[in-house]
């Protein structure tokens, strides 16, 4: 089966294989991954190299934390506004999907959110160009790729002149080059490049923790988790071997410049066809297009629905669109084999014939 689900989503199989290996007993230790203390030595070392390849993987300096919390990407759009915007401050939000919307609904209940640019006139289909930040803006938001409507910024947008710029990279995070130090604040679910649903990695500069809100609850301070390296509750201790395992794959793999051409190529092969098919259409504009998630339609609902089923017989899972776009989306995010890509195409062109 060709998995093209956009989350969770597809794991490298080695490392699978190395997980189960280490489900009975991790290393020589006679007790399984899941049943170590997190404070023992066995899972420290786990811990240890799972932050020690994360700054290896992205160059990320001492000026910065890298963080292991619970609650998804969704408890990071309450977060960062909680920690740093109060009411009568602002914060500059880039609308180009539901996911920055959401973003920007957990803001509007701490302060005042300016749309800095929305793309919402067309369906989301395109990444604006051209930004209006608001005035003093504490920080600047904006979603890197746009899972469900298949968009990708190119570049980090520039935020507004003493503004700090926040990501939320769920769906691209390590699936390309990244220069940390032009961001404040980095965050992603786990479970589309990095391994299981659970864990959520957070990069965050040390001298905004230190600006955070005092009075909140413990667990939603960030200084909480810098303090006590991610363990002030149990952490996701599976979740973070998981992750640990896929950074080492990516360094197999040779890094995030070659991981990049790699996911290039891959999407390349399907949006080449897709630009010569009288049948499919991409549904985004062409300087705008994910290389994670290719979404496409027929025009022809009763088509789309026609082909995923048929599709889905053939092996090809996870390919029907979000439900507020419709059509077909095939997410081939970094462990999405090269092979399964030109697997689909075989299987579009091939369909495409049988309806003309
Ligand atoms: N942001 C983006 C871009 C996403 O794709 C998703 C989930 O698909 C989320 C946020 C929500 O993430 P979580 O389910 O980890 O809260």
């Amino acid at each position: 089966i060709f998995n093209f689900s956009a989350g969770p989503a597809i794991i490298p199989e080695s490392v699978l294989e190395e997980a189960k290996e280490n489900l009975l007993s991790l290393g020589s230790t006679g007790i399984g991954i899941m049943e170590h203390s997190h404070r023992g030595k066995a899972f420290l070392a786990v811990y240890e190299q799972a932050v020690a390849r994360c700054r290896e993987l992205a160059g990320i300096s001492n000026d910065y934390e890298v963080l292991f919390l619970q609650g998804g990407a969704s408890l990071q759009f309450s977060m960062v506004p909680m920690n740093f915007l109060t009411s009568g401050q602002t914060a500059d939000y880039l609308i180009t999907g539901v996911w920055s919307e959401k973003a920007r609904e957990e803001a509007q209940r701490v302060g005042s959110v300016h749309e800095a640019c929305s793309s919402k006139d067309k369906n989301f289909t395109y990444i604006p160009q051209e930004l209006k930040p608001g005035s003093s803006p504490v920080y600047t938001h904006f979603t890197s790729n746009n899972t469900i409507f298949g968009t990708q910024f190119r570049t980090e947008p520039t935020p507004a002149a003493g503004s700090f710029l926040v990501c939320d990279a769920s769906s691209d995070i390590f699936s390309r080059p990244i220069d940390v130090s032009k961001y404040g604040i980095i965050y992603g679910g786990a479970q589309k490049n990095l391994g299981p649903s659970g864990v959520t990695l957070v990069i965050i500069r040390k001298d905004l923790i230190e600006r955070g809100q005092k009075e909140l609850p413990t667990m939603l301070q960030y200084r909480t988790h810098a303090k006590n390296e991610s363990m002030y509750n149990t952490p996701p201790t599976f979740g973070i071997f998981m992750m640990n395992l896929v950074f080492g794959w990516i360094i197999k793999q040779g890094g995030l410049a070659s991981m990049a051409a790699k996911n290039e190529a891959k999407a390349k092969v399907l949006y080449d066809y897709l630009d010569q098919s009288r049948l499919f259409k991409g549904t985004a504009q062409a300087d705008s297009r994910s290389l994670m998630n290719v979404t496409f339609v027929t025009g022809n609902e009763a088509i789309d629905q026609q082909f995923v089923s048929e599709a889905t017989k053939a092996g090809f899972d996870g390919l029907k669109g979000h439900r507020s776009v419709g059509g077909m989306r095939a997410s081939i995010y970094n462990a999405f084999p090269h092979e399964g890509v030109v697997e689909l195409v075989k299987f579009m062109r091939d369909f495409e014939a049988r309806q003309a």
